[in-house]
């Protein structure tokens, strides 16, 4: 009967994973939707600590479950907490860390049981033991989990600027020579006798675990979004490994659906970047733009011109239409609220307002809208893309708020530049053009953007929400 139960829990987890995941798509249900799955995953969690059974014997080991549940829940609950929206792509980097490590000790697991059912016949080949499809879904989840793990840390690492850009000449030969190496092991332990297993076995996470640091300390800054979904979806697969060789329908589907979705969430970021993913894996983008732009490398453009505060009030409070274009400046700031106040203030002078929204403004895919939805900017509002760039046109006043690689024309004018082919917000076509950032320097990939040097852009310097606050008692005395 339990077995049914837990059946029953299995299919209730799965079902909420898809409907939660569906809800995540839209910003109005994405709470909700998160919320949903995590009720689905409690199910499953605690259906399998109770009713779970062996050859008719419970889990036990209680207190070892609760313990590690308790210091989890605390932990993690703590660190949400605490974490900055800013800060989010190392959360999530770290806890896909986690997720990798956690699919690499099942396998690692499943391969101590199987030597200790056969101790007893040192002689026997793994090969005679288990069938190659098994062992297969064994190696991968460790393979694959171990490569996750230290990638992940390696990137949170980069993302919070405790690991540095590291590559060497060569390096991607190197990188396919471990690669190489963990899959000869992953064949020589399936060979060898229980007696021997030990060896291969250890040989296969080591390099696992080398395969995954070398695989990311090359990638520059700006990419690591982008490898770290592509992480992510490799601890999905790991996971779906798990699935497998337990006959886990839940962690099959969760796996199943963070691989997929991390898959095209890699793709679509790269596509909104007009990268090819080979490209930003062996390319080094950011990285070695930003040691260039810090060591000052970068051409100087000639002019810019300022806009005073009560200039730019008048602009605006005399304009029919003002775009709004918020980065990560914006987030950096924590300006939202009051964004939405000076939006609030030109509607009731008459000025129609609307949000320009890049699919990678910001530091992870839809930080904008969720920055923005924060703020109870209504979701009508935000424009994507495509349909904002028809839009400039007819646009008096660009206000650009912490923005700066999203609108870098040099993605379209210069063949030589690294973001050379990624779509941007044309900005340029509007009548004016008033940039707010606190100084000159260059975004997250290191370069220097000729935008803030046409004339038609006045430059608004001082930190976002400062800006905004004495923005608004400014348009409202006009
Ligand atoms: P950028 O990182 O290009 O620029 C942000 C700007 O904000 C900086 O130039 C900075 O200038 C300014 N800024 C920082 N703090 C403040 C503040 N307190 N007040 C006002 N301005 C501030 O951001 P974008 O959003 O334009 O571009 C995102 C970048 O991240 C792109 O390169 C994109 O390719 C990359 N990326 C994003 C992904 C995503 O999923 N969103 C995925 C992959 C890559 P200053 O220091 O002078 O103030």
């Amino acid at each position: 009967m339990s077995e049914y139960i837990l059946t029953l829990c299995y299919l209730i987890a799965s079902v909420t994973f898809i409907l939660g995941l569906k809800m995540l798509s839209n910003p109005l249900a994405a709470r909700r939707g998160n919320l949903v799955a995590a009720f689905g995953m409690t199910i499953a969690i605690f259906g399998t600590i109770f009713l779970y059974e062996e050859n008719g014997v419970k889990l036990g080991n209680y207190a070892w479950i609760f313990g590690g549940l308790l210091v989890g829940t605390v932990a993690g609950a703590l660190s949400a907490k605490k974490v900055k929206m800013t800060a989010m792509p190392e959360m999530v980097s770290l806890f896909n860390g986690m997720g990798g490590a956690c699919a690499a000790l099942i396998s690692a697991a499943e391969f101590y049981h199987i030597y200790e059912a056969h101790k007893a016949t040192p002689e026997m080949a793994f090969a005679d033991i288990i069938s190659v499809g098994t062992y297969i879904t064994i190696a991968a989840g460790a393979i694959i989990g171990t490569i996750s793990y230290t990638g992940s840390i390696i990137a949170w690492g980069k993302l919070n600027g405790r690991v540095k850009d590291y590559s060497f000449k060569g390096q991607h030969i190197v990188n396919m020579i471990v690669l190489v190496l963990v899959i000869l092991c992953a064949v020589w332990a399936y060979q060898s006798t229980i007696a021997t297993i030990y060896l291969p076995f250890l040989l296969i996470g080591f390099f696992a675990f080398v395969y995954g640091a070398l695989f990311v300390m090359p990638i520059g800054g700006a990419d690591m979004p982008v490898v770290i979904s592509l992480l992510n979806s490799f601890t999905g697969v790991a996971a779906a490994c798990g699935g497998f060789l337990y006959n886990n329908k839940a962690m099959l589907t969760g796996g199943i659906l963070v691989g997929a979705a991390g898959t095209l969430l890699t793709i679509l970021m790269c596509k909104a970047m007009n990268r090819s993913l080979t490209n930003v894996l062996i390319g080094s983008f950011g990285g070695g733009n930003k040691n260039k732009a810090a060591s000052g490398e970068t051409k100087a453009q000639g002019n810019f011109k300022e806009i005073s505060l009560a200039d730019a009030a008048m602009v605006m409070a005399y304009a029919n239409k003002v775009i709004i274009v918020p980065g990560y400046g914006l987030a950096v700031a924590q300006a939202q609220h009051i964004c939405h106040e000076l939006e609030k203030i030109l509607n009731d002078k008459g000025v129609e307002v609307i949000y320009a929204i890049h699919p990678v403004a910001g530091r992870m895919p839809g930080h904008m809208n969720v920055l923005l939805a924060e703020a109870d900017v209504s979701y009508e509002k935000l424009m994507e893309m495509e349909h904002a760039n028809d839009e400039f046109k007819t646009t008096d006043v660009v206000l650009i708020l912490g923005a700066n690689d999203v609108v870098n024309p040099a993605a379209k004018n210069d063949p030589s530049s690294p973001i050379y082919g990624m779509p941007i917000l044309e900005v340029e076509q509007a009548k004016t053009v008033i940039v707010n950032k606190r100084s000159m320097k260059p975004g997250y990939a290191g370069i220097e953007n000729d935008l803030f040097f046409q004339p038609k852009t006045s430059m608004l310097f001082g930190d976002a929400k400062k800006v905004l606050q004495d923005l608004c008692a400014e348009v409202k005395n006009v």
